[in-house]
């Protein structure tokens, strides 16, 4: 794997031009230009390039965030179009982190881009996490998940977990540092989709919906606006329109928040 460890380095400040790019940002005063400034430096790992990555990449790329690294090792396929809104029928064939570095780039030039076409394991993934500042699981598979929970967890990184299937999706933020529950907590209180969505399906808006929720979590975690929902699992049921949120407690037999405090 090769990848040049964010030689770029971003520049403190904005630009005036950039400014006024990102104006409706810095108005807010629980966000200012402070804010907008963090995201700029900010370096987010997105693991997945589906309809939850891609949703979720456009909205972390034009909101500002300075520098993304996007894994994935699939090709777009037409199936995929309904739901993952970054591709085209024109890029069709084409890998996905490919695709879609090619569309941020026109998004928002401004916004530096790393590529990963692999399917990252366990020593590889934990170098890579530690070089960023939030790391965003997109991925569709219970194994993939719980291995990305143990790097962010042992690497002390912030971790916005999302999934979706059929009408139905979930989020979960976990912060070392604050000392929350961590994705192996949550597998082992609730009942995780084991089913894809080639098996089971997924309706477009839904993951769309899942995808710039994280996006949402990403901007919260990297900024400290409001109150960051950790450690919470949000549902979100797309029959009703409606969410709950369980407060998740660290589970006593969760190896991975357990076992390991020297992150904390
Ligand atoms: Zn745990």
């Amino acid at each position: 794997m090769t990848i040049n460890k964010f030689a770029v380095t971003m520049p403190d400040t904005l630009t005036h031009a950039q400014v006024m790019r990102y104006n409706r940002h810095i108005v807010l005063p629980q966000f200012d230009l402070s804010g907008q400034e963090t995201l700029y430096r900010s370096k987010v790992l997105i693991i997945g390039l589906g309809g939850l990555g891609t949703a979720l990449s456009q909205s972390l790329c034009a909101s500002g965030v300075g520098s993304l690294t996007l894994v994935d090792n699939d090709t777009v396929d037409a199936h995929n179009l309904p739901r993952q809104l970054l591709y085209t029928s024109q890029h069709c064939g084409m890998k996905k982190v490919e695709a879609a570095k090619a569309q941020l780039n026109v998004i928002n030039p401004d916004c530096h881009i790393e590529i990963l076409d692999v399917r990252l394991v366990d020593e590889a993934m934990s170098a890579l996490v530690a070089t960023h500042d939030v790391v965003v699981d997109c991925t569709d598979n219970l194994e993939s998940r719980i291995q990305i929970n143990k790097a962010c967890w042992e690497g002390g990184k912030p971790l916005v977990s999302g999934a979706a299937i059929r009408f139905e999706g979930q989020l979960f933020v976990s912060v070392p540092a604050k000392q929350t529950s961590c994705y192996g907590c949550v597998a082992h209180v609730f009942q995780m989709p084991e089913l894809s969505c080639t098996e089971a399906g997924i309706l477009s808006p839904v993951v769309s919906i899942i995808g710039v929720a994280q996006a949402h979590l990403v901007l919260q975690t990297l900024t400290d606006f409001g109150t960051l929902p950790a450690g919470q699992l949000q549902l979100f049921d797309g029959l009703t329109f409606q969410w709950q949120n369980f407060t998740v407690p660290r589970h006593p037999n969760c190896t991975v928040c357990q076992g390991s405090t020297s992150a904390l």
